[in-house]
């Protein structure tokens, strides 16, 4: 049996209990998250073991259970892992979780940005003194002839141990809850956390039972009748997809995990299964939405990972920003997950994350490209707003997309930024030796200007889109020898022009009188008046508008409630 004992653990720091509680005031939850991995990492070194031989007793069940008791006002988490011996607990829980303990509060208790960092750093096992008075362990080693044993602390730098009867392997852990943490008794709540970040842990963990609706038998029309059962309330499941090698999954695995994490989304419309393990581990599978136009609710719809312990959804740094509309899951145990933003920032395993996760989506893309084209092209619609904003965003990404980024022309024939080059050259060439790619922004209000161009045999692009006024100012620097221009900025002629001069079959006089009869009859100076020989067309002079002049149009027209 064990030698009762009582002691003083040895710190630095005398008052290290309200430390913790004022740290991890925003976030007391987590906690929870911390007992549980505990007690999933004491069930993975059983199984371990046991792989290795050197356990060689049958395992069992090793079904974690949380459990609550309102009048005794406990919660407990129990595990069949591999427990701990008396010495192991004055090592593991006295010396070492609060070393860990200690350090974290020398180390943040004057940092500025301490809410960064709530809730990514786990204070380990005494991260329960932020909701409990009193904390129990009761304890059983794996190995042959270990002693049960049990540790006391009441939130004070005193400990206790004793023996205890315990005969089932594993650890018991029991929290008092204090006062001020009473809805960590409340089930839903309990539950709503284990849901957060323990849906996906590789052990199985139960919590308490519930009722569920079975089919039971038929009544006399031959209807099924149901009746309610109770059943354990697993919260987990042990084998998400991202686990599990791609080889090994279908289409239809990846569509129900997307249902299963977003079940209000539409389905995606493709998805890349990350995994690497030199020179950082991680993996994930990450999905490409249908979005909308509102991109903003569609952020931060990535769950961080790390050894399938949720972490948090806020991303940012880990992945590129212009793939914070991506959905999924990553997972990594290299992220640092015990340190402040602008630490993250500078770590060199979070920077190749990022790359590697920037040229991943570049890779599958490009895949999907070469091999289904139709496809590619059904989806460029839905995906177009995450290539062009990664284009822009990163040049990095700009060298990947240029092939496969897709210009669609009011006819909605689709091409790359070469093919179209190619193709318009010949007709679209103006005497600078310029490639000019005529855009509309708006078939409709532009048709007229669209339908002459047309009419001579110019391709026109449709460039609509929330981001494609920077798209534009993109591919006119990025595109060697090309110019863009808006097809109702000024007669196509102007826009492509070859310096070919045409004789006018009027003479100066003529033009200058039909000019001002022209320019009478509108009545307003903004407007451009133009008498031009313009072959082959029917119009005989132009008038448009300069494109300012037509902006103000445009927002007085929407300004005044059309
Ligand atoms: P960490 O998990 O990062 O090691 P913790 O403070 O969470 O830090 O835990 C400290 C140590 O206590 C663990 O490394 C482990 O040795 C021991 N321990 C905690 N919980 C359990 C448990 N449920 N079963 C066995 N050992 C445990
Ligand atoms: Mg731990």
């Amino acid at each position: 049996t064990v030698k009762e004992e009582k002691g003083t653990i040895s710190i630095h720091t005398e008052n290290i209990f309200p430390i913790i509680k004022k740290f991890l005031y925003s976030d007391h939850e987590i906690f929870l998250r911390e007992l549980v991995s505990n007690a999933v990492d004491a069930t993975m070194k059983l199984k371990r073991l046991s792989s290795l031989g050197e356990v060689t007793e049958e395992l069992g069940d090793l079904t974690i259970d949380i459990s609550i008791n309102k009048e005794a006002k406990t919660l407990t988490i129990e595990d069949r892992g591999i427990g701990m011996t008396a010495e192991e607990i004055k090592k593991y829980i006295n010396q070492i979780a609060f070393s860990g303990a200690t350090e974290f509060v020398e180390k943040f208790k004057d940092a500025k940005d301490a809410n960064e960092i709530i809730g990514k750093f786990g204070l380990g096992f005494y991260s329960s003194f932020m909701v409990a008075e009193k904390v129990e362990i009761e304890t059983l080693s794996y190995q042959e002839g270990a002693a049960p044993a049990k540790w006391i602390n009441d939130g004070s730098t005193e400990f206790e141990i004793t023996s205890v009867d315990k005969k089932e392997r594993g650890t018991k852990i029991i929290l008092h809850i204090n006062s001020e943490s009473e809805e960590f008794l409340e089930e839903a709540r309990i539950n709503n956390i284990l849901e957060k970040y323990c849906r996906f842990l590789p052990v199985p963990i139960r919590f308490g039972q519930k009722d569920e609706r079975m089919e039971d038998g038929k009544d006399e029309e031959g209807n099924p009748k149901y009746k309610e059962v109770k059943v354990d309330n697993i919260i987990n499941d042990t084998n998400p997809i991202w686990t599990v090698p791609p080889s090994e999954l279908k289409d239809e695995d990846y569509k129900n995990f997307y249902r299963k994490l977003y079940p209000f989304s539409e389905e995606p419309l493709f998805w890349i299964h990350l995994n690497v393990d030199y020179p950082f581990n991680l993996t994930g599978v990450l999905y490409f939405p249908k979005i909308k136009n509102d991109i903003d609710v569609n952020r931060n719809k990535i769950q961080l990972y790390s050894r399938q312990v949720f972490i948090t959804d806020e991303v940012k740094d880990i992945v590129p920003e212009f793939l914070m509309l991506l959905h999924g899951v990553i997972d990594s145990p290299d992220i640092p997950l015990n340190v402040s933003r602008s630490y993250l920032q500078s770590d060199s395993n979070v920077k190749k994350i990022n790359n590697y996760i920037t040229k991943k989506v570049a890779e599958k893309l490009s895949e999907i490209f070469k091999n289904e084209r139709s496809e590619f092209e059904k989806k460029w619609n839905d995906i177009s707003v995450f290539v062009k904003y990664g284009m822009l965003s990163e040049d990095k990404f700009y060298d990947r997309a240029k092939d496969f980024a897709l210009l669609t022309n009011v006819d909605d024939k689709k091409f790359t930024f070469e093919e179209y080059k190619t193709a318009v050259e010949p007709e679209q060439t103006d005497k600078d030796k310029k490639i000019v790619f005529l855009y509309s922004t708006d078939a409709a209000k532009q048709n007229t200007y669209i339908e002459t161009a047309k009419s001579k045999g110019y391709d026109v692009l449709k460039l609509d889109g929330v981001i494609d006024s920077h798209f534009i100012n993109m591919l006119e620097q990025k595109l060697e020898n090309v110019t863009l221009k808006r097809v109702d900025s000024d007669t196509v002629d102007k826009l492509i022009d070859k310096g070919t001069e045409k004789e006018s079959k009027l003479s100066d006089e003529q033009k200058e009188s039909l000019k001002s009869v022209v320019e009478k009859a509108i009545g307003n100076e903004n407007y451009n008046v133009k008498v031009e020989p313009m072959d082959e067309s029917e119009m005989p002079l132009v008038v448009t508008l300069p494109e300012f002049m037509r902006r103000m149009k445009d927002m007085a027209k929407t300004g005044g409630g059309m």
